[in-house]
């Protein structure tokens, strides 16, 4: 029997102009009707976001009715799914405003669009006694790849420390960079403490010395409106399932004469022009970069997730996502025994924070009994914490289906725990 049957049209996005309508937005997302999580407040989407029915509709549709292998195929139903991959392909160059879709690279995520121009800018052209610049504020895939290739070429890597208030400490930066620096690395939005770093200014300086700048947008893209044009960066790099998409699939951006100039980093099919044994001659950027059966639908999936956020609107999700922050912290703040780590001027909606003589981890398993769902640890940035001398922190993070009432249960979930180790 066929069971096929079509799916209706994609869901419009609900429409929430002018004021940004949370509670709205959570019925398009089904997870948050389940039990597990129905009435408790997930304050973790900057780990992972949730999906909406738009993302989920999208890939199912992939399967169901639009999915062949892509770029192979001569009949209609490959040529159908190559055509996805491309138009969500150029959805991301409109999302990030580049100039043309050959510089976008679809990849596994944020960490292998790190790893991809760590192999194939840096080896070729970072070596001996060159120096990498990072930041304290990295995520571990921003400082482990840079590591990797230090080793491999004999560069240096030189970190920017940050303040009390874990914002960069800009004179370091400027005394950092020289002409050894090939490379500066830098978070667009710190998953750890919410840092904004002052990207544009950090980029304009590194080029006035020859360096070039991958921007590691990870927390950067679901929170910002990304421009790499404006921004002037070399690389930019992101995960697809941090933008509501899904996991599996992220981008590397690439100004066209870098992938120009780099040899591929993985060989296989779908990268190359012609194959001999004497000789292979590889396809253009981006297929160069993009060995083997890409995650089709992953890429429908995340098309359809910029369709979500960029309908909302990233700066309405912004402004109700920094609403919630602030009244977060205002009511943190209050609270006795409560330190708060990352009170940088500009910040993404995300609050660390530690309560006296509470270990992060004991916290955040009382929170999950008080139905309130955090990270608790080291946040994958050991180097911020080691800056602190903490263990770790506990990390609430706001996403556009968080409301106020997820707020009240988190204080209320601080109120618990400082019950219990009064
Ligand atoms: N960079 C930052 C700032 C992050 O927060 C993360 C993930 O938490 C990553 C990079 C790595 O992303 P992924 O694990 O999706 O590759």
């Amino acid at each position: 029997m066929n069971t096929f049957a079509p799916l209706a049209a994609a869901r419009p996005s609900s429409v929430f102009v002018p004021a940004f309508d949370a509670e709205a937005a959570r019925r398009d997302f089904p997870i948050l009707a389940t039990p597990v999580i129905h009435g408790r407040a997930f304050l973790d989407s900057a780990a992972s976001a949730q999906k909406p029915m738009q993302v989920i509709d999208a890939v199912r549709r992939c399967y169901e009715a639009e999915y062949a292998n892509i770029h192979r195929g001569v009949y209609e139903l490959s040529a159908l799914a190559t055509k996805n991959f491309e138009v969500a392909r150029d959805k991301v160059r409109t999302f990030l405003n580049a100039r043309e879709s050959s510089e976008i690279i679809f990849v596994r995520g944020g960490t292998e669009g790190v790893n991809l121009v760590a192999y194939a800018y840096g080896d070729k052209f970072i070596g001996e006694g060159d120096e990498i610049i990072l930041t304290y504020l990295e995520h571990h895939s921003n400082i482990v790849p840079w590591q990797l290739l230090a080793e491999r070429v004999g560069a240096k890597i030189r970190p920017v420390p940050i303040d009390d208030a874990g914002e960069l400490i800009m004179e370091e930066y400027e005394r950092l960079l020289g002409p050894r620096t090939k490379l500066v690395a830098v978070t667009h939005a710190s998953n750890a403490l919410g840092t904004l770093p002052p990207v544009k200014q950090m980029i304009e300086m590194a080029h006035a010395q020859g360096a070039v700048v991958l921007i590691d947008g990870a927390q950067g893209a679901p929170h910002l409106k990304v421009d790499v044009q404006d921004l002037d960066c070399d690389f930019y790099v992101f995960s697809g399932h941090k933008v509501y998409g899904p996991s599996g699939i992220g981008v590397l951006y690439g100004k066209k004469a870098h992938l120009l100039a780099m040899p591929p980093w993985q060989g296989g099919g779908d990268m190359i022009e012609t194959v001999s044994f004497e000789k292979t001659t590889f396809a253009p950027p981006p297929n160069k970069f993009e060995a083997g059966t890409p995650h089709i639908s992953g890429a429908t999936g995340l098309a359809a997730a910029i369709d979500y956020v960029t309908g909302l609107g990233l700066e309405n999700i912004a402004a109700h996502e920094h609403s919630l922050l602030e009244e977060a912290t205002a009511r943190m703040r209050q609270i006795p025994g409560v330190r708060i780590y990352g009170e940088a001027k500009n910040k993404a909606a995300i609050l660390s924070f530690m309560i006296d003589g509470a270990h992060p981890h004991d916290v955040g398993t009382i929170f999950d009994h008080h139905g309130v769902a955090v990270r608790a640890g080291h946040h994958c940035a050991q180097p911020v914490m080691e800056r602190y001398g903490i263990p770790g922190t506990v990390r609430a993070s706001f996403a556009l289906y968080n409301t106020r009432h997820d707020v009240n249960l988190l204080i209320e979930a601080v109120d618990k725990v400082k019950e219990i180790f009064k």
